[in-house]
């Protein structure tokens, strides 16, 4: 699938992100935490600087609380950890 990459915004190819791996992706899946984004930020996201996007998870958290009308206990309890700190 071809469209806007959700992190660098080119067109490009696209590849589905958890934002939330390992033991989270059924739950990333499960409350829509996945993003469009193309084979060099995935890579770089994964393998290259994955510290460069913390803020991703960050910004998941923000819409996750919003959207669910969660408080930070309450993301903890979905996704393990509070990744506003
Ligand atoms: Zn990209
Ligand atoms: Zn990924």
């Amino acid at each position: 699938m071809e469209g806007y990459c959700e992190i660098c915004h080119k067109w490009r190819t696209l590849e589905h992100h958890h934002v939330y791996g390992n033991g989270f992706r059924n739950k990333s899946e499960q409350y829509g935490a996945v993003v469009e984004i193309c084979r060099e930020c995935h890579d770089d996201l994964h393998h290259r600087h994955p510290a460069k996007y913390k803020w991703l998870k960050r910004e998941w958290q923000d819409k996750l609380m919003a959207w669910n009308e969660w408080t930070e206990e309450d993301f903890i309890r979905e996704f393990g950890r509070n990744y506003l700190l």
